[in-house]
Parts: structure tokens; sequence; C-alpha cells
């Protein structure tokens, strides 16, 4: 349940720095030290104890739901001047990624690396607009998602209209969100949810088929991997995000 998950009241009220320790602005490094504990830091908050350490820059990629990690390990790397956070709903999945990170951090052969990835506990069906503004996201993963067979569980399912509308809110005019699936049925019904969307629109095949993340997500998650190893199809779709139109 839900019930325990601690989350900001809005995305101004986020401590980033201990999640980003290498990115807090210069002029930010002395103010509070961050505690590592999103719970204390809410309650410093409303205690009106001293404002966290601010980031030179905003997470802009989200990996939802993003189990073991592979997929934000991968890109780390790959995307060296954004900030990736994978949001996860199981505690102790999420505190699996979380030191795989930090021991990637400091791992001499990597040091340096990594430092722009982070993993925190959410539930992302509920509470992204609390995590991010608006138009802060260049690019969200819906990689593997809990396909949910049965049509009275279909609600469940990461992709729906309503979501759909949140993914449109935190995702800028140009950004892509990216979804695989090896449950065709679940690609079909992705698919008709975001053309069906009007702030989206399915990318081409070819820009698809070009685009670097489109084969990590393929590769590099350990449910793609999976899939790999019992010969399973793996479909793909990506969808811009359209610019508002003019009221
Ligand atoms: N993306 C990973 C991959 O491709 O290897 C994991 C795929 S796994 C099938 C689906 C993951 O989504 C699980 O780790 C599950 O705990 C997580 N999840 C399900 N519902 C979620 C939610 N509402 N918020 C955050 N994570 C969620």
């Amino acid at each position: 349940s839900d019930h325990d998950l601690v989350y900001p009241i809005s995305p101004a009220h986020m401590n980033w720095a201990s999640y980003y320790p290498a990115y807090i602005k210069p002029s930010d490094s002395k103010a509070n030290p961050s505690t590592d504990n999103l719970a204390e830091d809410l309650r410093n908050q409303h205690l009106g104890r001293a404002a966290f350490p601010q980031l030179a820059q905003d997470v802009e990629v989200a990996d939802i739901g993003c189990g073991f990690g592979g997929l934000l390990v991968a890109l780390a790397p790959r995307l060296p001047n954004s900030l990736l956070l994978g949001m996860e709903i199981r505690t102790q999945v999420t505190e699996y990624v979380q030191e795989r990170i930090k021991a990637l951090r400091i791992q001499k052969s990597t040091e340096g690396l990594y430092r722009n990835a982070a993993c925190l506990r959410a539930n992302s069906m509920k509470f992204l607009p609390n995590f991010f503004k608006k138009a802060q996201l260049s690019k969200i993963f819906l990689c593997f998602p809990d396909p949910h067979f049965k049509a009275r569980k279909h609600k469940a399912r990461i992709v729906s209209t309503t979501l759909n509308s949140e993914y449109a809110y935190v995702v800028r005019p140009g950004g892509i969100v990216y979804t695989i699936t090896d449950v065709e049925d679940l690609h079909l019904w992705m698919v008709g949810h975001f053309v069906k969307h009007l702030s989206f629109e399915r990318v081409s095949e070819t820009e698809q088929e070009a685009d670097e993340c489109v084969g990590v997500m393929r590769t590099e998650t350990e449910e793609g991997q999976k899939v790999t190893r019992n010969n399973g199809q793996k479909f793909v779709a990506l969808f811009r995000r359209l610019e508002d139109p003019p009221w």
C-alpha cells in the first residue's frame, strides 16, 4: 500500500540535494546539510527549519517503474549532461538501485560517472506532479510495465487517458515518452492511448530507430534481457509531446 509513501507537497518542496550531491549549486553548498531522508526533510520544512540546498539543474529524464536500474545505469554515461531519475514503488528494489548507483559512483574505474543518476521510491501513478513541474522532463521511459492482463485490472496500467495527461504536463514540448513491452496487447493499448491524446504524436520508425536510447532500452533493462533469453518479441513505440495549441 501507499500509506508509508513520502512525497513532496510540490516540486519546490523536493530536496534533490541528497540524490545528486555533485550538482548542488556552489553557492548553496553550505546550506542545511541534506539528511538523505525525505521524511526528515519534510518534517524540517514543516518546522520552518532552513531550506535545503538547490541543484544547479533540474532532473530531466525519468525512468518510471525502473526495476533494478539497468536502463538508468546504461543511460547515465550516455546522457552526461542530464540528471536521470528512476522511480520505483518497491522499497527493496529502490534500495538495491540506490546501492548500485552508490557503488558505481565510488568505483575507481567509473569515478565521476553516475553522479547524474538516482533512484527514489514513489508511486508514479499518483504523485508525478508532486515531483516535477510543468514541462520539466525531456524524456520519460516506460519499460516493460506490468501488463495487468485482465480487463478489470486495466485501470492499474501506467498508460491511460488520465495518466497520459500527467505525462503531457511534466514533459516539455518536443520531449519524448519511450515505451517498450513484450506484450502485444499492452503495446497496442499504449499506442492507442497516446495517439488518441491531443498532446502526443507517434514518432516515425526511422526517427525511432535512429535514437540511441531505443537500442539501450531494448538491451539494457533487466526485463528486456529476460525477454531476450526467452526469445520473446519486443514492441517499441515513442511519442512526441506536441506544442500546446494557441487558445
Ligand atoms: N523497467 C524495468 C525493466 O524494464 O527491467 C522493470 C520492469 S517491471 C516488469 C515493472 C516495475 O514497475 C516493477 O519493478 C514494479 O515494482 C514497478 N512499478 C509498478 N507500478 C509502479 C508505480 N505505480 N510506481 C512506480 N513503480 C511501479
